[in-house]
């Protein structure tokens, strides 16, 4: 008996990985899969392309780059017609990723030298007659590995930031998304064409793992905290520096003085774009009594008027077609628990499409509240107080983002979040501030991407002293005399001793 295969589950033939759409099954292209000697190879072969791209300094790096953001902004569209053929995202949403995308490239390619080049830092009394030297100097070859979720923006958040400082970069797209992985690369080849410098290998999850242990000097992986785990202990074999950005079960806080039309436009907005498959996306709602029943009522609402299709609908199809059983199963444990539907419920699932859901009541030890979902979902439930919602956002493992809709508490409650990241009266917004560090908590990983944390992820740090004047103090010599010693004494106790 065959196995029936759903549409946009990837397919492997004559060498090749062939990518589906999920909506349609129809082929959105094919790339070739990378053997562990192909994968070695690519790391040796980026690692002769970094020296040169290293080589180039930031100058040279900064007027590349800006050249590969012109080039993806000038062909958006033609991107994310290829980000919906390939994972089935609505082209709108493909547009915004993309955006977001290049406004990443470009602040990675103009800051990189102010944060990471060569710089003085300042002397302290007690070596005085030393100037300090800093800088960030590039690993060499850094291992990109993505999920199929954001396509664009994954690998760019890494990949850019690992560019700008002066690395060359080995991709692995996830085997849902390989050909949009394939034309980040392309695109870039374009405008780099000497070397390199940026370079896919594709295949399923052992290629992956075959990257972790190929020799690169660095790894960003960007995907779920399962496989998160897998891909340390196998960069723990040669103590490779990891850089995990896992999953997520972001929660939005709704307070009493919140604006509760922009609460609940903002909570379907995150729960709901992209189908619901957002590491950053809001998965559970805490709203406090008195405004319960009317946000509850607004959401329902909003929700309930999302377009669900394949073509120029508010939600399309799932990408991972074994996500809909996850789905499902936390619709009905939500239920079974006592939950209540609100709108949606079991019937929403309707493969490859899952309609809008908002439940409430949900037991908080139900796997709707504590395990990702991934689908365009929602919890809602009421707390007494900011303080019962701060407690139930923080209870799980994850600590990715959060959101919190309210007035005059409202940065005080997202500062108490155990997150990496808040937005305030929005959702998901501090993933488009390329000013911002990226990154989660706990089962949500460690390490940041974008901002200046996330250049300083991909630069060593390399300290000078200097000596600039002979030391009245001799320390660092045999050559000290025992005067010299009681003198240092003397001046310790004066400098540290007091105050
Ligand atoms: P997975 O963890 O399944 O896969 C991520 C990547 O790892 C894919 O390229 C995958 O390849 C590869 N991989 C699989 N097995 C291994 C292995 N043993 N060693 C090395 N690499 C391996 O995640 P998904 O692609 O399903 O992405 C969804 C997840 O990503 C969600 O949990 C989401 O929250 C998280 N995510 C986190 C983000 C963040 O910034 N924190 C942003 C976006 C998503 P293959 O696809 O071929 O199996």
């Amino acid at each position: 008996m065959t196995a029936v295969r759903l549409p946009g589950t990837p397919v492997i033939e004559g060498g090749h990985l062939i990518s589906t759409s999920p909506a349609t099954g129809g082929e959105a292209g094919r790339v070739p899969v990378a053997t562990p000697a192909d994968v070695e190879h690519a790391v040796e072969r980026a690692r002769a392309a970094g020296q040169w791209w290293a080589g180039l300094g930031f100058t040279g790096r900064r007027e590349r780059l800006l050249r590969w953001r012109r080039l993806i902004a000038q062909r958006m569209e033609q991107l994310a017609e290829l980000v919906h053929a390939e994972g089935g995202k609505p082209v709108a949403d493909g547009l915004v990723e993309i955006l977001t995308a290049v406004e990443h490239v470009d602040w990675a390619a103009r800051n990189a030298r102010r944060v990471l080049g060569p710089r003085r830092v300042r002397s302290r009394l007690i070596l005085a007659e030393f100037s300090a030297h800093l800088e960030y100097q590039p690993h060499g070859v850094v291992g990109v590995i993505g999920p199929w979720n954001y396509p664009v923006l994954t690998p760019i958040g890494s990949a850019a930031y690992a560019l700008a400082a002066g690395n060359a970069v080995v991709f692995k797209p996830s085997e849902y998304t390989p050909v949009v992985g394939q034309w980040l690369v392309d695109s870039f080849a374009e405008v780099v064409p000497e070397q390199p410098v940026f370079a896919t290998v594709h295949g399923l999850g052992d290629v992956g793992a075959a990257l972790c242990r190929a020799g690169v000097d660095k790894l960003a992986f960007t995907g779920s905290t399962a496989t998160a785990k897998k891909v340390m202990a196998a960069c723990a074999e040669s103590l490779t520096p990891v850089l995990l950005e896992a999953g997520g079960k972001d929660a939005m806080i709704v307070d009493s003085d919140a604006d509760l039309d922009a609460a609940a436009e903002a909570a379907v907005w995150g729960a709901m774009t992209n189908a619901g498959q957002t590491c950053i996306g809001i998965e559970r709602v805490y709203a406090v009594q008195p405004v319960f029943d009317a946000f509850v009522d607004k959401v329902v609402e909003r929700a309930g008027r999302l377009t669900v299709g394949p073509e120029d609908a508010d939600v399309g199809p799932i990408t991972m077609p074994s996500q809909l059983d996850v789905i499902r199963r936390h619709i009905d444990d939500a239920l079974a628990r006592g939950g209540r539907a609100a709108l949606g419920g079991p019937d929403a699932v309707q493969p490859p499409y899952v309609r809008p859901t908002v439940l409430v009541d949900v037991p908080e030890d139900s796997a709707a509240v504590r395990e990702e979902t991934f689908g365009p979902t929602l919890t809602v439930n009421p707390v007494r107080d900011v303080d019962e919602a701060i407690a139930r956002a923080n209870a799980l493992p994850y600590g990715l983002g959060g959101s919190v809709f309210g007035r005059r508490r409202a940065v005080a409650i997202a500062r108490r979040l155990r997150s990496g990241m808040a937005s305030v009266n929005s959702t998901l917004t501090f993933a488009g501030m390329s000013t911002l560090p990226f990154g989660g908590v706990g089962e949500s990983g460690f390490g940041r991407i974008h901002g200046e944390d996330g250049l300083r992820e991909f630069g060593r740090a390399k300290a000078v002293t200097r000596r600039r004047a002979r030391s009245l103090l001799p320390s660092t010599t045999f050559e000290r005399t025992p005067a010299d010693v009681a003198r240092l004494v003397k001046a310790v106790k004066m400098l540290y001793g007091r105050g």
